[in-house]
């Protein structure tokens, strides 16, 4: 039997510089030890802006602290002339254990189609760093094919273009719950969620399927965390603005 250990991974978006980050962590960190957060039973990660990670890398290694961190996006190169874009081997050479691939703003604000998150899922694995892949359905999309193709198709492109024994996390985010306040009832997450592990079991196989982590996202709160973790599919979420507040996001990381 595969066990899946849940992973609560919070996004920071353009939020939060490093000194602000460090404050952040810390807190974070002191909290979840407060209340003995059992790490190896719920992972916990962040995910600061790039110029926020050698800071976060050195507070989590001088105290040893039981978060992990991760970039929310890199180039699908490995270096070279692309001016403002950030190498996986940079991330690596942080120590961050993930990197947030194709997120809905990526897909909408920079143009990146299933190609482009396809190759920079490739450039994550190849350097070492565990891919956290999104996919989710429009308000549009919901209303023309359902809440299960686009982001199945969009898995698909992915799982087509790496290896099938690689070490990915997907995470379901309709981007009509993003930042909106108006999450997804649990059921449409498992919905989702069921049909993104059955997508993996077909491309990858049943033993991929059953190790792969399938995270949910769109205005996840403590209040409402709860609910999704019940669900059969869903391993974890990723989590935006709640995850700002350090109190509120150890809150989340205690489901139970
Ligand atoms: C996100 O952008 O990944 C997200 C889930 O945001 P929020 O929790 O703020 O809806």
């Amino acid at each position: 039997v595969t066990t899946r250990i849940p992973l609560i991974a919070g996004n920071w978006k353009m939020n939060l510089d490093h000194l602000q980050a460090i404050a952040t962590v810390q807190k974070l960190a002191w909290t979840l030890r407060d209340k003995g957060h059992p790490f190896s039973e719920v992972e916990v990660a962040v995910f600061p802006p790039f110029t926020d990670l050698r800071s976060v890398q050195t507070l989590v290694g001088a105290d040893s602290l039981d978060v992990r961190y991760g970039g929310q996006d890199l180039s699908e190169h490995d270096g070279g002339a692309y001016t403002g874009e950030i190498s996986g081997q940079f991330l690596a050479k942080l120590d961050c254990h993930y990197v947030i691939v194709g997120h809905s703003e990526r897909r909408e604000y920079h143009h990146e189609d299933d190609g482009v998150v396809a190759r920079k899922t490739a450039a994550a694995l190849k350097h070492g760093v565990t891919p956290v892949v999104c996919v989710g359905e429009t308000a549009a999309d919901l209303e023309e094919h359902g809440a299960s193709a686009v982001p199945v198709g969009q898995l698909k492109a992915v799982l087509d273009a790496v290896d099938a024994a690689s070490d990915i996390v997907v995470a379901y985010e309709p981007v009509w719950a993003i930042g909106s306040g108006q999450a997804a009832t649990p059921e449409q997450a498992q919905q989702v969620c069921q049909a993104l592990r059955a997508t993996l079991a077909e491309a990858w196989g049943d033993e991929a399927a059953a190790r792969t982590r399938i995270l949910y996202g769109g205005s996840v709160k403590s209040s409402n965390i709860a609910g999704f973790m019940a669900q059969k599919d869903v391993d974890g979420a990723l989590v935006g603005g709640a995850s700002l507040d350090p109190e509120e996001f150890a809150a989340i990381a205690r489901f139970r």
